[in-house]
């Protein structure tokens, strides 16, 4: 297991307009550094206080983007460096968000997260709640908050078939919205097993973790 090696693979075969997100969750910051010498400069974590653990640690030229379900009350540790917070699933964490980033006198960049699998337990928006928000008065309001695109997460599923209907229906809802909203250019989809399929199906933005930095 290389972890240069690793990302030399997957960048060999990634469209120019793709960016790669390496998920670091749970891996130690001497990995990270060992795909930072690799030129990799965009890092994910799922945990705020990881995060700004390893903020600390580490470069400061690192892109830290935060992946996972947002606690509001964590979104404080963050709001001074994050580059952009992919999981936001609530109006209520977006009013969160323009408050602190208000505070260090920031625009911070935010993805709503659509939902798009099948499963119960997957978090996000359904698409309507996502044209409720951002059509709203109130959204209109939150100046130092940048909606910039969708992420979505397919179901946990060998069935191709199912997981390329799922990035479908998100990327013809991104470009639907898209069409008459220029701030939405960003859709983040595809991990290790779909990443493949999700940059078929017009994913921009990909989060990989294991076929990076091996399994957790
Ligand atoms: C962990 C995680 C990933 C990366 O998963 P891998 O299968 O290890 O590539 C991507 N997105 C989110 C939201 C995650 O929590």
């Amino acid at each position: 297991m290389n972890i240069a090696e690793n990302l030399q693979k997957i960048k060999l075969n990634l469209p120019e307009n793709v960016s790669l997100v390496a998920v670091s969750k749970t891996k130690p910051v001497s990995d990270i550094l060992d795909a930072y010498n690799a030129g990799q400069r965009i890092f994910g974590e799922n945990k705020i206080q990881e995060m700004v653990e390893k903020h600390h640690q580490l470069p400061k030229d690192i892109q830290w983007h935060m992946i996972g379900h947002l606690q509001s009350n964590k979104v404080k540790y963050m709001a001074h460096f994050v580059d952009l917070i992919h999981g936001v699933d609530s109006f209520k964490t977006l009013k969160e968000i323009n408050k602190q980033a208000k505070k260090h006198n920031r625009i911070i960049n935010c993805l709503l997260q659509v939902k798009i699998a099948t499963e119960e337990t997957k978090f996000g928006l359904i698409q309507k709640e996502v044209e409720e928000i951002i059509t709203s008065e109130e959204y209109n309001q939150l100046k130092n908050i940048n909606v910039i695109g969708f992420m979505g997460m397919a179901s946990f599923t060998s069935d191709i078939n199912q997981i390329t209907k799922e990035f479908k229906s998100l990327k013809t809802f991104f470009d639907h919205i898209k069409s008459n909203n220029s701030n939405i250019k960003v859709l983040s989809m595809g991990m290790s097993g779909d990443y493949t399929t999700a940059i078929n199906e017009g994913s921009n933005m990909i989060r990989v973790g294991s076929a990076i930095f091996g399994t957790r």
